[in-house]
């Protein structure tokens, strides 16, 4: 089984304007048109089972409605295989109310980005959004790292995680991009020793440049695979969680390069679906 924990889709009129705008920003292209529609495809061309939407909330006003549509994505999981989970924003101040109504949505979690909410991951803000989720077993999966959308600004490093879990409850925690963009010895480093987990989204493999000549050819590699592998190994197999990032990675790309990783056949399964369905349990809803 495969479980793309990582993906992303807008609404078709939203994707329309978003994509580009997203494009320019990071001056990275797009796989995908960003519509759940043409999502469905790549998972079929790419062989994966289940994706997992991941929506953010870029202003507090925004998370009411973005948990609505992601409830009303999952009512659809039967026949797509897309599952999102909720979102909240830090500054959010009906918090633990609304986090209580994700969990009765069903949603499973709630995604973070520190990065464009610009509330750093050990603000007092989103430590009692943590907490709170972990009263309430909700698994937060947040971006981690520099973005690329956004150089030079960091509201999660793998110091702030590490602060962050000290002063929270048992959390289910998912970093995004093998602990942090761009941060991967800090990653390596600090966060061996805690329980979260990684995913695997946006680290592996090369940016895909717009074409507009931002990038130089030696800032596209990202994360190399010794320190990959070295990873997997030093923090557990069990630790890991395939993700893509779509539409910013390609679904096909991606499963490709996890086949070409020196992994046995049981670390490969248990990265690409093994581990994120013992999280989610995605085969069950589907069973219902
Ligand atoms: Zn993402």
């Amino acid at each position: 089984m495969v479980i793309d924990i990582h993906t992303h889709t807008f609404p078709d009129a939203l994707a329309e304007t978003t994509i580009p705008k997203l494009e320019q920003m990071s001056h990275t292209k797009s796989f995908l048109s960003g519509k759940g529609s043409d999502l469905m495809a790549s998972m079929q061309k790419a062989g994966i089972d289940y994706s997992v939407v991941l929506p953010v909330a870029t202003a507090p006003k925004q998370v009411l409605r973005i948990n609505d549509s992601s409830a009303a994505i999952n009512e659809k999981f039967q026949e797509t295989g897309i599952f999102s989970l909720g979102c909240m924003h830090p500054d959010f101040a009906d918090y633990k109310q609304e986090l209580a109504r994700v969990a009765e949505l069903g949603l499973k979690g709630i995604k973070l980005h520190p990065v464009y909410q610009g509330v750093d991951f050990d603000d007092i803000r989103t430590l009692r959004v943590l907490d709170r989720a972990a009263e309430l077993g909700l698994i937060v999966l947040t971006h981690s790292g520099l973005d690329v959308g956004f150089p030079g600004v960091v509201h999660v490093t793998p110091a702030m995680v590490r602060r962050a879990i000290a002063q929270v409850g048992s959390v289910t925690l998912i970093l995004a991009h093998m602990g942090g963009w761009r941060c991967w010895d800090e990653a390596e480093e600090l966060l061996c020793d805690t329980k979260v987990y990684l995913d695997t989204s946006y680290s592996l493999g090369m940016l895909h440049p717009l074409g507009d000549g931002f990038y130089s050819k030696e800032q596209l590699p990202m994360m190399q695979e010794e320190q990959f592998m070295r990873m997997v190994h030093s923090f557990g197999v069990e630790r890991f969680l395939f993700g893509t990032d779509s539409p910013w990675g390609g679904q096909v790309e991606c499963v490709r390069q996890m086949e070409q990783l020196p992994l046995t056949s049981e670390e490969r399964a248990a990265i690409l679906g093994g581990n994120a369905e013992r999280l989610l349990h995605l085969s069950e809803l589907r069973g219902m």
